[in-house]
């Protein structure tokens, strides 16, 4: 959207958008300070503030002397495609992963986790006597809340690596790698007041006089308890159906036979 007068001369920072990280910026000039091509996707922002996804290529410019003196920038505008993308992983009303998305992955990642030898934990969410919520206080409200309750997950996430998908009505996935059973028990533990502290009423649940959701999960390596995807479902809905059998609004962990 920009003319040639409104960018001849300045940085590329006026294409930037605030919801990008420094330490993106900073991996990008470590690579091409060096003379190195880097390339990748990044977000954008156009002259008149909307997001335009861009395929970039740069690579260093050299003059007669071999001397680097600056770099070109190739770009492609991809922002239709990563439109695409999203649609068919996200699913519309919660924003998170869809199910779709995680028969996509999942298999791939127990395999990368068994390569590296690290651990997966696989935790599995479901919002506590919700059937009474609809019943009291009406299927559109009952919608609201899973829109709360899935941002309230996402927002309780830190890594980029980790990923939550709402696997349909009010049931919840958040995978995790390279935790130990001790980190993953605190992480649910905060995801589930995290819900609580939204303080949403909830008349009918015993568990606490707010909407409450019960976590079960399962901490696994896939090389040493070689365990597939069946298994770390059958598992975490265990701890879950445990956690339910308590008395809800809690966290209950799978354990290994040993
Ligand atoms: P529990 O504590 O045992 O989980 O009790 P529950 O009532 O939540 O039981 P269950 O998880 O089996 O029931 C899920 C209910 O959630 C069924 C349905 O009324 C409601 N539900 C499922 N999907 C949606 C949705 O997309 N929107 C709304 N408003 N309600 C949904
Ligand atoms: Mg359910
Ligand atoms: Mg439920």
């Amino acid at each position: 959207g920009y003319s040639e007068e409104d960018v001849v001369g300045k940085t590329h920072n006026m294409l930037r958008h605030p919801s990008v990280p420094d330490s993106f910026y900073q991996q990008m000039w470590e690579t091409i300070s060096v003379g190195k091509t880097w390339h990748g996707n990044i977000k954008n922002i156009t002259k008149k503030g909307d997001v335009i996804w861009v395929k970039v290529h740069i690579v260093p410019d050299y003059n007669e002397k071999a001397e680097m003196i600056g770099f070109i920038s190739f770009r492609e505008d991809v922002t239709d495609k990563k439109h695409i993308e999203e649609i068919a992983t996200k699913d519309e009303m919660s924003g998170l992963y869809n199910r779709r998305f995680y028969k996509e992955i999942i298999k791939k990642e127990i395999n990368r986790a068994k390569r590296a030898n690290s651990n997966i934990t696989y935790m599995m969410i479901d919002i506590d006597v919700f059937k009474q919520y609809n019943d009291t206080y009406g299927h559109q409200e009952g919608d609201n809340v899973i829109k709360q309750v899935s941002n309230a997950i996402q927002k309780s996430l830190m890594r980029g690596s980790d990923y939550a998908f709402r696997m349909g009505g009010e049931e919840f996935l958040v995978l995790i790698f390279n935790e130990d059973t001790a980190n993953s028990k605190k992480l649910a533990e905060r995801i589930r007041s995290n819900i609580e502290a939204l303080k949403i009423p909830h008349i009918e649940n015993r568990a606490s006089e707010y909407v409450t959701i019960s976590i079960g999960i399962v901490v696994a390596n896939p090389q040493t308890n070689s365990i597939n995807e069946a298994d770390l479902y059958k598992q975490s809905d265990e701890a879950l159906y445990c956690a339910k059998q308590q008395g809800r609004n809690r966290v209950a962990v799978y354990k290994y036979d040993v």
